[in-house]
Parts: structure tokens; sequence; C-alpha cells
């Protein structure tokens, strides 16, 4: 039975016995023959190749030089060092020792031709092989194993003579017992169709690669399973919900109908109209919507909410949509109290500072029906708040709200799970967005409304400081508005705040008639609303801030953002900052400022900004710059612990796994077929780590 020696414990290996099984187990979580397979190498050491001295550079990983050795020596007094001089054709390299000198010393022989196995590295202002690892050259033809796996160890371990080596050799007698025929769990007609090759051959040769093209397909194998079964857990949680939940039917476009053709204020865009038409499919079908409005800053998402409540509150339901601050809560409601009003529709807000007897009053009315649409924030989920029949859920910018927060809103409708619509301006690349809300149906609105004239970016120089105040000077005279963002550097809020005063003073050195707003995450939540609102109606014309106002605000007439010390913000920050600008019809501008030195990274970022105002693009150079845990957050990072996938890498390979998920749960959502008992064992086993 083969899947008994998977599961035997690590004991019973050659090698092992309890004392290192309790070791590994506690060090590395390896209890099975099958968790020490699993236990996969980070890199492999080629020794396929021979490089010549010549082309050494500090920059390149393991090399292998083959020459011979001269000018051995013990150098140095106190600590002492041994050096030796290893010559090809091409060149000669210093080889250094400092530890077991007398042993090694009596193990070289001069002249005699080598194999050397090390990492270049400067020492002493020179290229040097620090400790490199020879073999004489009559030796290195009966190495048969010319690609080494290097495995991550424990100092614990290799105090028990556990390091790579040591497991090396564990995962070398394990694998002479591998049974000649291992169970696979993917079934064949997905390896054909993806070219992936046996379980046997991959485990042989991830380990123990025969060669490089060997080793990429097992690579492969191994990447394209943890990826096949993360997407077949998602798209499966989306099966069941979609069995589970009934949804309530809408389907009465009357309403949608009577605003198309008198209140809307401008032509959909394609991508809009596609997403009404896939929210409206949703809504219609029987079945809960759970979707994800994707759209870059600007892209219009809020129209598309508004259509998608109309077709609600055509056959009877309401809506509540959340917003993450007050600040915007309030502009959704003031731009949609228009839209509402023209189709005689009664749009409330709530938020903590609504009055309580307003509260009670608009509760009353949320009670009866007669209040149909409800803009808020979290205050909308308390308990108080009880609809006659919630249909629709909308959640804006949802990164700020947890998952527990979204489940309570739809837990509002006690005979339906209401539809649930989660408008999102951060452009996730594919990739992730596949990973992470890949239980999520997804629309894009992947193009700009018409007339929109794309932001200007420039880079600038504290140098050129003047000559930018000057510039925003012009704006203001030509009646704009204008932002002027400072970072959060420090790791003290006190010196952050500082920081931010110290820039409004020079602001208000440079514009002293010019009235000009502040606002920083000390204050309080009302005057930091003053303040917006002042600023909102032109009242003030700077708006001197940190990244408060980041999400989602609104002032058509602002034309220029100003980005103190950009290189100190992430991409994605400073992307939805751009994006604060530009919302009118009027020419926009980004300015970003940075110190004359920015490192490699920095600039990246800086160049990127400058090149594209594609929300998706830069999403994706920042995922390759910061990889995927970063850019989701920490908290939901741990959906992530890929073992070998690399989501920035492995894009592809995710869209292969992707649509092997989907055949496979589309002909057989309960994996019920024989083909996938071996599928859904696995699932069975791995489910519950996987689910965000
Ligand atoms: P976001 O996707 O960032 O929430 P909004 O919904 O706030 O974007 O829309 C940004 C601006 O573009 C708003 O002022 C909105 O009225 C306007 N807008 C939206 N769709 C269109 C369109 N199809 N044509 C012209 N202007 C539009
Ligand atoms: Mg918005």
């Amino acid at each position: 039975m083969v899947s008994i020696f998977f599961q035997t414990k690590i004991e019973f290996l050659r090698g092992v016995g309890p004392s290192k099984a309790a070791l590994l187990q506690q060090e590395l979580q390896i209890e099975t023959f099958d968790d020490l397979l699993q236990h996969l190498p980070f890199r492999y050491e080629d020794r396929t190749q021979l490089h010549t001295i010549a082309t050494l550079r500090e920059d390149l990983p393991y090399v292998q030089l083959r020459g011979s050795i001269h000018c051995i020596k013990s150098v140095g007094t106190g600590r002492k060092r041994l050096t030796a001089s290893l010559k090809d054709q091409t060149g000669e390299v210093k080889l250094v020792w400092f530890r077991k000198i007398q042993w090694i010393r009596g193990q070289l022989q001069p002249d005699a031709t080598y194999v050397v196995f090390g990492k270049p590295t400067v020492y002493r202002g020179q290229v040097c092989l620090i400790h490199p690892e020879l073999t004489t050259t009559a030796h290195q033809q009966a190495l048969s194993q010319p690609i080494l796996p290097v495995y991550h160890t424990t100092e614990k371990l290799k105090a028990h003579h556990l390091d790579s080596k040591g497991i090396s050799k564990l995962q070398q007698n394990l694998l002479r017992r591998l049974p000649p025929s291992v169970a696979e769990a993917v079934p064949e007609y997905l390896r054909q169709r993806h070219k992936i090759i046996g379980k046997r051959g991959a485990l042989l040769n991830i380990h123990f690669p025969e060669s490089h093209e060997r080793l990429q397909q097992a690579r492969f194998r191994f990447k394209f399973e943890e990826l096949f079964y993360i997407q077949l857990r998602l798209l499966q949680l989306r099966q069941v919900r979609l069995e589970k939940y009934v949804g309530e039917v809408f389907n009465e476009l009357s309403l949608l109908k009577q605003f198309y053709h008198s209140g809307l204020p401008f032509g959909l865009t394609q991508a809009q109209k596609r997403a009404v038409r896939e929210i409206y499919q949703d809504l219609q079908s029987g079945n809960q919507m759970n979707r994800l409005l994707q759209g870059d800053v600007g892209s219009g998402k809020t129209i598309v909410a508004f259509l998608s409540m109309l077709i609600v509150l055509g056959s009877g339901g309401q809506v509540a949509m959340m917003a993450p601050t007050e600040i915007l809560a309030e502009q959704h409601y003031r731009g949609l109290q228009r839209f509402a009003d023209s189709v005689d529709i009664r749009i409330a807000m709530l938020t903590g500072s609504t009055k309580p007897s307003e509260r009670s009053e608009l509760l009353a009315a949320l009670g009866q029906g007669s209040l149909q649409i409800l803009i808020g924030t979290h205050a909308l989920i308390s308990d108080v708040v009880a609809f006659k029949n919630l249909g629709l859920a909308i959640i804006d910018e949802q990164h700020r709200f947890g998952v527990a927060q979204r489940a309570k809103l739809s837990q509002k409708n006690q005979s339906y799970m209401p539809h649930v619509l989660i408008m999102t301006a951060t452009p996730i690349p594919r990739t992730l967005a596949m990973t992470l809300y890949g239980d999520l149906d997804v629309s894009v609105i992947d193009t700009m409304p018409v007339g929109r004239k794309p932001v200007r970016t420039l880079h600038c120089y504290d140098a050129q400081r003047l000559r930018v105040l000057r510039f925003v000077r012009e704006q203001i005279a030509q009646g704009r508005q204008a932002y002027m963002i400072y970072p959060l550097i420090e790791e003290s809020e006190q010196l952050d705040y500082k920081n931010l005063l110290d820039g409004y003073e020079s602001i208000c050195r440079a514009f002293p008639t010019i009235p000009i707003s502040m606002i920083h995450s000390k204050m309080r939540p009302a005057d930091k609303d003053h303040e917006m609102q002042r600023f909102v109606k032109g009242e003030t014309k700077i708006m001197v801030s940190t990244t408060v106002i980041e999400v989602g605000i609104d002032v058509l007439n602002a034309t220029v953002v100003v980005i103190e010390n950009a290189e100190y913000f992430g991409l994605a920050q400073l992307h939805q900052l751009r994006g604060r600008v530009g919302r009118g019809s009027e020419q926009a501008y980004c300015i970003l400022m940075t110190d004359h030195k920015l490192n490699e990274k920095s600039r990246t970022r800086i160049d990127t900004m400058v090149r594209t105002n594609d929300g998706f693009r830069i999403a994706d150079v920042d995922l390759q710059l910061r990889g995927p845990g970063d850019l989701i957050g920490v908290q939901q990072s741990g959906v992530l612990g890929l073992k070998i996938a690399d989501l920035s890498k492995d894009g592809e390979i995710l869209q292969a796994a992707r649509e092997a998920a989907k055949q496979v749960i589309y002909q057989d959502p309960a994996l019920i077929k024989p083909e996938h008992a071996g599928v859904k064992a696995k699932l069975d086993t791995i489910g519950s780590h996987t689910h965000p």
C-alpha cells in the first residue's frame, strides 16, 4: 500500500531513530516520510558546468572550477589562515581557509588537478573562494549526481549532523525505498493536457535531478499541484455557496431604464456596461451573488453600483452601502443623492455621528422598507440596524474591512443571503486576484471614461522646489486646488507629526495669502471631516496631509498633487495618491519630489510612475518588487503560504492550474468520479489551510 509508505513515521527511516525524529518534528515539522519528501531543496548546486577563472565575478552564485593548486601557505599571526592559488588556462584565483587549517594543508597536493566548488566572495579587495570544496579529478568522474540539492535546516539540526548534506542523505535513503509505482492524485487527462510528469519521477528529480530539463519538469509539477489545489478549493467554495445560498431574484428593470434614459449624466463606457450586465446576470439568477468589482481610481465604479442598486430596488429590495470612513460615506451619499432624487428613491446616511433622534427615525423607516438605500460606515453592521428586505450589500474599498465584517453585513436578511458586491480600487494583479479572491466572481472596469486626460507625472529633485511651488501657485491662480502629501517616515508618530507640521509651516510661508488646510492622523474624526469639507467646498486651496486622503476622496477641482519624499512611498500608495487628481476635465499633474540619491528600487518605483498611469501595470511591477506577502498586507498573507510557487513569477502556471481546477469542478463539482478520488483525498487533507 503506497499511501501507507508515505504516512510512515520518520523515525523508521534508516539514519533517523527516535531522537532525530523528535528533532526533525520540532524544528521542521517533519513527522512522516511524506513530510520529508515535501521538504524541498531551496536551491541546487550545479556541478554540470565548469567556469573559467577569468570570468569569476563576486555576484555569481556557486561556481565550479578546474585547475591546479600552487603556493600553499599559512599566513597571519595569532589567528592564522591558509591560502592557496588555483590556476587554469585563463587565470588565477586565491583560495582561503580559516578553520581546520592543519588538516586541509595535509590534504592538498601541489600541482595536482582539482575540481573546486565555492562561492566567489570579495576578501581583502580581491575575488576569492573562501572554504571551497575540493575534489581531485579522479574522484570527480565518479560523482554521479551533478546537480546537488541544498536544504534549509536549523542550528539545532546541524548540531546533530542534519545539515543540508545530512538531510540530503536522508532523502536519498528514503527515495531508495520509494515504491516502484506511486499513486497519482492528479488525474491522467490533466497530466496529459498540461504535460505533467509522473509523481515518482517528480519526487526523484526534485531532490536529485538527473538533468536541468528533468528538474524543470519536476518543479513544474510541484508548482502546478500547489496552485491547483488552492484553486480547486476556492472554486469548490464558490460552488458550495452557489448551491447553498439561494439568492433572491431581482429582474425588474423598469427603474433602471427610467434612470438610464433620463437621469444618467454621461454615456457609460463599454467596461461599465459589461460590469452592469454581469451583475444583472447574477441578481436575476436565483443564486447569491458574491462579486468583486475591480477598477482603477476614477474608472467609474460608483455609477455601476448605483445601477445595480436600481435593479434591486425595482423589485422591492433594499440596499446597504458601506464605506471605510465617514468622509467617503458622505461623499458617496452626496453623489448618490442626486441620482436617487431623480428617480424618487429615498436614501439616507448612517455613521457614528448621526444624531440619536435622526437615527431612530431612520431605523424605523428602514424597518418598514420606506427607506431604500442606506449609506454608511461600519455603523451599518451594528445590531440595531434592521432592514425589511436587504437585497444587496455593497462594500467599498474592501481592503479596509475584514472578512468578518463582510459576513456580518450579509447576515442582515433572515430569509435570503443578500447579494454582495465588493468594490476595490486596488488593482490587484490577476495572479493574486485569482488566488485571493478565487471564490468570488470578478468584474473588471479596465477602461477610463472618455475625455479624461491622463495625469502628467513629473519627477523633481528637492533642488527644483521653488519651481514646483511656482507651478502650484499658477494652478491656484487659475482657480484650481492642490494636495501636498508628506510621508510617514519615522517610527514615532511624534516625529511624523513634526515632519508634517514643518511642511505645513513652510507651505504657509510660501503661500502667505492662500487659505490652507491640514489633516493628520491625530485629529479627531470630526475635525478631520470639517477640514476636508472646507477643501471639498473650495474654501481652502491647498490640502497638506499625510496619506489619510489616500482612499477615494473626490475633489474634481484639484489638479495638482505634490508628493514629498516620494521615495518613501510604495507603488500602490503612490498610484492611489495620484488618483486623487485628474478626476475632472482639466489637465492634472502629479509631482514626485525626491532626494538626489535613490536606491534601485526607489528609482524603479518613480520611473514606473512617470512611465505609466495603468494601475494594473503598476501592480505588476509592485508585485515584482515586493513579493505577494507585502502587497496584500500581513493578515492576509497567510493564505499564500506557498512552498514552491512564486506568484510574481509563476503567473502562467497559475493560469494553467486554475483552468485545470475549473475543468474538474465543472464536470464533477462534488468530486465523486473515480478519477477524482485522489484529488478529493488530497483536498480533504489540505483543505482547511487554504481557505482565506
Ligand atoms: P471610482 O471608480 O474611483 O470610484 P467614480 O465612480 O468616483 O470612480 O468616478 C470618477 C468620476 O468619473 C466621477 O466624477 C464620475 O461621475 C465620473 N464618471 C464615471 N463614469 C463616467 C463615464 N462613463 N463618463 C464620464 N464620466 C464618468
Ligand atoms: Mg470610489
